[in-house]
């Protein structure tokens, strides 16, 4: 452990851990595991129990899924060449399978008939019915004249994390347990001392400590509330989370009250009327609405800080477009920054086209241009050519230079942070208020309502107006909820009429390559599937992980009616706008929060055509069933949030996937919602005290609140 004195091991890359070559960093890096410090913050999901050893006869009572550890004789092995092998165990008289996928050609070998055998695995339900261990591993030889297995290496509590693709678990298991031990001490205590005494919270350390390596003598109450969430140690981590942030958006709030905006002292009537003649319809009266407000608050030397609020559909963009208009007309720049480059593209076409009628110069930034285009839209923006950049997070990137950087866009602003918009509103080199006197305004579009509670506080900072009203001739998309193989085949044939009758279809599905495990759909099994079922209807392919030119190729293709029916992944879910598609088929639904079902499903009938949506799912529990009914007999967006809420918690009100502290805790909302409120206050009353952080003992706080609130925010994720 010679590093475990040196502070800069928190920020080193992985390699600085035995165990991380170059390859391997390269793939974390991926799900966002850059340094030490990122593997101290990636959280186990739960826990196996690894503590018991049980007799083989009560493995039948046990649920799938249970850990256990067994030991018993080896009465017969089967290997099926390299793809399974099959090892059956007997103890008085019962019998039990141990199966492995993919075996390493060694393995055979340690498992001869009538020795004794030690495994430490989960269960699983077979086809047959009957209970086997699924890729257990061999204990043996820890058990060699010793009874207490808790302790023994990995054989107490074991964490289980986030598959990282492409990393083993074991490997990724390794690595943040090497993490912990050199780094966790190091991480400094960014509650002040008292509050955290006041809270009766462990220090940072252990916590990081008690949640990666629960101790394994832990009790049956303490391992509950620790696979609930619940324990001390993991509700400090959410509350430090919240806090920083609060302490940020309380110091952003604070800053814009003070600063000053880019102040359009140019005839809103006119850029109304300008809007008006390049749009290819008729603004809604509570588009006009909206309009009015934001001009009214670009028109004064405030920042304006605005929220948008509307369903799905209801037309934001256009909204969002008259406001980038008149920044223009006042010589201001705007960016506009979407959560994926199928979004940010489209967004790209139909803002060039309107800007085109209304003198406003848009262009499109992400990182799946090539570099020759990507330095032409940097010059562009620089010198002033391009009023209006819409882009991905790769607006957050260097490189790119604002100089009449004047209102910041959020699209979609569940799928950012509030860490990101507020780096956005900084991004194209706008340094600071006190230098320049500026501050961009903000603007974000959510299609997802906030409750009360926690508009508060994950929002306070902004003003709403919402758009109550759709655009006219909008119909409910007729919602289908179907359980099994047969639903699966109605849905087809309702695809195949949907594209008969001149429209598309879009087929959605969980995952994008098979998860033995998980079980889910992919888009690749579904795509060959569907190919020659669907013929003569011409069948695409979208996921997150094609390459960028490929998935702009296929939505080109799929606007132009050269793909009738898209298999995708959840990549669709976010703001894509395709007049004809008029049919959407969701597989493994219950995999689905509703706000993103109602978000998917939003994606067809947009022409105000009829259209429908089949929710589709292999489970049959009656609350799943309960929750997806719920969306296909509900279309009010508003509604369908606050169920989700009051069912999942508010997982991402900082949208931030990634870190996930606060997506992984407490799946109470009222509990969250408290401990946000709780943040707040602290926060506020801190900064009463000591508005610039300035002493001693909040010198570690000020440092997160700059890093985490002003650091190249994580990348959202692309679900796939
Ligand atoms: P969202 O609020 O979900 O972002 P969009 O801005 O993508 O919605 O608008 C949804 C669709 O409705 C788009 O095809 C858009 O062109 C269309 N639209 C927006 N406003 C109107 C309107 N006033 N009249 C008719 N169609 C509209
Ligand atoms: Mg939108």
């Amino acid at each position: 452990m010679a590093g475990a004195l040196d502070p800069s091991l928190l920020d080193q890359p992985v390699t600085a851990l035995a165990g991380a070559g170059p390859v391997t960093a390269a793939r974390l890096a991926e799900r966002g595991l850059e340094s030490v410090r990122d593997l101290l913050g990636f959280l186990p999901l739960g826990y196996e129990d690894f503590r018991t050893l049980y007799p083989l006869s009560e493995l039948a009572g046990l649920p799938a899924g249970h850990a256990v550890v067994v030991r018993a004789l080896v009465r017969r092995v089967r290997p099926f060449f390299r793809r399974l092998l099959d090892v059956y165990l007997e103890q008085d008289g019962v019998q039990v399978r141990a199966r492995w996928f993919r075996p390493n050609p060694g393995m055979v070998k340690t498992y001869a008939k009538g020795n004794l055998v030690a495994l430490a695995g989960c269960l699983r339900r077979a086809k047959d019915g009957a209970v086997e261990l699924i890729h257990p591993r061999n204990v043996t030889a820890f058990m060699t004249g010793q009874a207490g297995w808790g302790g023994e290496s990995g054989l107490g509590l074991r964490p289980r994390y986030p598959e990282v693709e492409k990393v083993p678990g074991r490997v990724v298991e390794k690595l943040v347990a090497a993490a912990v031990e050199q780094a966790a001490g190091l991480v400094p205590d960014v509650l002040p001392l008292g509050m955290a005494k006041r809270f009766d919270f462990p220090s940072i350390a252990d916590s990081l400590r008690q949640i990666h390596q629960p101790d394994a003598s832990l009790s049956r109450e303490k391992l509950a509330e620790l696979l609930a969430g619940q324990a001390p140690a993991q509700r400090r981590l959410a509350f430090e989370d919240l806090f920083v942030a609060q302490v940020g958006l309380a110091r952003e709030r604070d800053r814009a009250r003070h600063a000053r905006g880019w102040r359009c002292e140019v005839d809103g009537e006119a850029a109304l009327a300008s809007a008006r003649a390049a749009l290819p319809f008729m603004l809604t009266a509570g588009q006009e609405r909206a309009i009015r407000t934001l001009y009214a608050d670009l028109g004064s030397t405030t920042p304006m800080q605005r929220m948008l609020q509307g369903d799905v559909g209801s037309g934001k963009t256009a909204v969002a477009f008259a406001a980038a208009l008149l920044i223009g007309r006042a010589g201001g720049q705007s960016l506009l920054m979407a959560p994926t480059e199928v979004l940010a593209e489209q967004h790209g076409r139909t803002l060039t086209a309107w800007g085109g009628k209304a003198d406003l110069r848009v262009g499109v930034l992400h990182a799946g241009l090539d570099a020759p285009t990507r330095r032409r839209v940097l010059a562009a923006v620089a010198t002033g050519a391009i009023d209006l950049l819409v882009g991905t997070h790769a607006l957050l990137e260097g490189g790119l230079r604002v100089p009449r950087m004047a209102l910041a866009i959020v699209d979609e602003q569940h799928r950012f942070g509030v860490r990101q918009r507020a780096a956005l509103r900084r991004a194209g080199g706008w340094i600071s208020d006190e230098k320049t006197g500026m501050f961009p305004h903000l603007l974000v579009l959510s299609a997802t309502p906030i409750p009360r509670s926690l508009a508060l506080t994950a929002y306070g900072d902004l003003d709403l107006i919402t758009l109550d009203e759709t655009p006219p001739g909008r119909q409910a998309v007729a919602t289908h909820l179907g359980v099994g193989e047969a639903a699966r085949r109605e849905a087809w044939a309702a695809v195949r009429t949907a594209v008969v009758a001149g429209g598309q279809g879009f087929v959605v599905c969980p995952a994008i390559v098979e998860h033995k495990q998980t079980r889910r759909t992919s888009v690749l099994a579904r795509f060959r599937e569907l190919r020659p079922l669907l013929a003569p209807a011409r069948v695409g392919l979208l996921h997150g992980q094609m390459p960028s030119a490929e998935q702009q190729e296929v939505m080109v293709a799929f606007r132009a009616g050269k793909i009738d029916v898209l298999v995708a992944t959840t990549v669709l879910e976010v703001g894509v706008d395709v007049a004809r598609a008029s049919i959407v088929v969701i597989e493994d639904a219950e995999r689905f929060g509703l706000a993103q079902l109602h978000q998917l499903r939003g994606r067809v009938g947009r022409a105000g055509q009829a259209a429908s949506c089949f929710l589709l799912t292999g489970v049959r529990d009656s609350e799943t069933l309960d929750r997806l009914a719920f969306v296909a007999a509900t279309s009010d967006g508003f509604r369908i949030a606050e169920e989700d809420l009051r069912r999942r918690g508010p997982g991402e009100i900082y949208g931030e996937r990634q870190t996930g502290v606060v997506g992984l805790w407490l799946r109470d909302p009222v509990g969250v919602a408290a401990l946000v409120e709780r943040a707040r206050q602290e926060a506020q009353a801190l900064l009463a005290e000591d508005p610039a952080l300035a002493a001693p003992e909040h010198s570690a706080l000020r440092q997160a609140v700059e890093t985490r609130w002003l650091r190249r925010p994580p990348i959202a994720e692309e679900a796939g």
